[in-house]
């Protein structure tokens, strides 16, 4: 390794970059077994509309280690993605998801929910994607029109038309997109309005920290009417206090996402929150 990396490289000589390969390393071989070990897990945010009713939830998944406990998806997605772990591991993510899906569609009071994912460039370049969503969805028989894929802006610096071929094919099966943590990439601009997209998703960056840095209101007021001017839903994560949701709809914004309303959650807390009431923790 050392070598590989070259003679003038200094590797491993700082302890803390050492601590770091090793969890690395260890982070990989243990999440081979995770998914089998049952040891994933999705936890589910609520979305919130103009009037804070709940719309949707985005899946998050957690990583409940055995004997490190709750790992982050930050910790250990880019490991994920550099193994290719993140193929199975976001098939996984797709089915159980689905799943859910089709199980809210039998109650009415949770049949018109929508469930966001996150899909992972190197998950959607596969190329049984399309088919492999296709069968998930036949099978769990989750409707198309409610789920939502959640994409990032490097999946369009390779092969954007590719790319947007294959969004083409997902669209067509009624499947809508979000275009996630935007404001943090590089895309064209005259790209984006080509892209079948439904909803533009203010990085939550910029969002927590609103008022901190001026820069971040300018940002983000500029993605809100970027959005509305591209006729696309524009929803903000990382929504904390009822300041940050007054400012954003006053801007224009139309859905909401963060702590101020509620933290991911697991299942049947989040099965709690939805019969409590409508969540009225906005206004
Ligand atoms: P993301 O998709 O941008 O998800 C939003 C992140 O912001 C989540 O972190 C969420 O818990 C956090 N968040 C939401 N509201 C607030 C708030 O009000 N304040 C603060 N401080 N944070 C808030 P999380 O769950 O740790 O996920 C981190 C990232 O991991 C996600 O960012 C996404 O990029 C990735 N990820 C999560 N689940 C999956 C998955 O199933 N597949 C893939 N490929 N990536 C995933
Ligand atoms: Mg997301
Ligand atoms: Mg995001
Ligand atoms: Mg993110």
């Amino acid at each position: 390794q050392a070598k590989q990396a070259g003679r003038n490289t200094l590797r491993f000589f700082d302890p803390l970059m050492q601590a770091v390969a090793v969890r690395r390393a260890m982070i990989e071989s243990d999440l081979r077994q995770a998914a089998k070990r049952g040891e994933l897990k999705l936890f589910y945010q609520i979305q919130v509309d103009g009037k804070s009713q709940v719309t949707g939830v985005e899946a998050l998944l957690r990583w409940e280690h055995p004997e490190h406990g709750m790992i982050p998806p930050n910790d250990f997605i880019p490991v994920a993605e550099e193994s290719y772990l993140i193929v199975a591991i976001g098939n996984w993510v797709v089915a159980t998801a689905c799943r859910q899906l089709a199980r809210w569609a039998s109650d009415p009071r949770t049949a018109e929910l929508t469930m966001a994912i996150n899909i992972s460039p190197l998950q959607f370049q596969q190329p049984d994607f399309v088919a492999n969503l296709a069968a998930v969805l036949e099978t769990t028989g989750a409707r198309p029109g409610r789920l939502k894929l959640e994409l990032t802006e490097t999946l369009f610096m390779e092969e954007p038309e590719a790319v947007r071929e294959t969004m083409l094919r997902v669209q067509g099966m009624g499947v809508r997109f979000s275009l996630d943590d935007f404001g943090t990439g590089y895309s064209s601009l005259s790209y984006l309005s080509c892209l079948p997209l439904d909803q533009l998703k203010i990085d939550q960056s910029f969002v927590r920290t609103l008022f901190e840095d001026a820069s971040n209101e300018m940002i983000s007021a500029t993605i809100i009417s970027l959005g509305r001017n591209l006729g696309l839903e524009v929803i903000a994560e990382g929504v904390e206090t009822l300041a940050h949701r007054d400012w954003l709809e006053a801007h224009g914004c139309h859905a909401y996402q963060g702590y101020l309303y509620s933290r991911p959650l697991p299942i049947h807390a989040l099965t709690r929150l939805l019969e409590s009431s409508t969540c009225a923790a906005g206004r």
